[in-house]
């Protein structure tokens, strides 16, 4: 059950103090520990701590943050979830596989975050585009859309399934990029992209997208994230003071 210590929680702006609550406590039931939240309407709220009922240590321990790349520090797997398929598919899952993948990761000592949206709208592409694969839970084809801490609910408990036959921690591989390694190289592969004039920032399209779902698959580790950073940086010298960006 250790590598669910590895595992947060991470709900994007909750309207309804209740959901929080309820999520307390599905994660309580199934031995996970650390909520995070991102800018919660209301937060702490007597209703949360009266849904969590009786796992208040979880709403006393979680963390509340103002931004998402903040909640995703130091996360080297981020799984976002949503009800609604998306134009561009992210790396797809269903909970099952996405429990078994996150607890093998966290065995081997990364952390992980699973990320869950707003009540009304979910989680919007941009903050998708944080995470490197997408969770949805299998439902009947014309009503998708759980209540959000039940979606906590049904991974949870498949995590805690995957857990509970996980084989014992393997020594930590090479570790993979955190979310933060992955945002700064981002940043810098979309400027050296208009600085060699590959990518117009007037006309952006989805390449950024698509180069974030090629890594997302790749799952870079460290050393390889840097070995790219050393790339950019060579064509930027390259390039001199003056490129064709901006
Ligand atoms: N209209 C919104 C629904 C949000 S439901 C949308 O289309 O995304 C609130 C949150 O619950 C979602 O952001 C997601 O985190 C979770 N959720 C609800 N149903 C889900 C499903 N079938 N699979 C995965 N996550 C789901």
């Amino acid at each position: 059950m250790e590598a669910l210590s590895r595992i947060r929680v991470v709900l994007v702006e909750p309207t309804h103090p209740g959901n929080v609550g309820a999520t307390a406590r599905a994660m309580r039931t199934m031995g996970l520990e650390r909520l995070v939240l991102v800018a919660p309407r209301e937060f702490p709220s007597e209703e949360a701590w009266a849904r969590a009922s009786g796992a208040e240590e979880v709403l006393e321990r979680a963390r509340v943050v103002a931004t998402l790349d903040e909640a995703l520090a130091g996360c080297g797997l981020a799984v976002g979830t949503s009800a609604r398929r998306r134009s561009l598919a992210w790396p797809g899952r269903e909970p099952r596989a996405a429990a078994a993948e996150a607890v093998a990761a966290a065995a081997a000592g990364t952390e992980v975050a699973f990320v869950f949206g707003r009540e009304r709208t979910g989680l919007t592409n941009a903050e998708l585009d944080r995470c490197q694969a997408l969770l949805t839970i299998p439902t009947v084809p014309d009503f998708r859309s759980l209540n959000v801490a039940a979606a906590v609910q049904v991974v949870a408990y498949e995590l805690h399934l995957a857990a509970r036959g996980a084989p014992p921690a393997e020594p930590p591989a090479e570790p993979p990029a955190t979310a933060d390694e992955l945002e700064s190289f981002y940043g810098h592969l979309e400027r050296v992209m208009v600085r060699v004039g590959f990518l117009d920032p007037d006309n952006p399209r989805r390449l950024m997208r698509r180069m974030r779902r090629l890594f997302a698959r790749a799952r870079p580790e460290r050393t390889e994230l840097n070995i790219l950073r050393g790339i950019l940086t060579a064509v930027e010298r390259c390039c001199g003071g003056r490129g064709p960006g901006r």
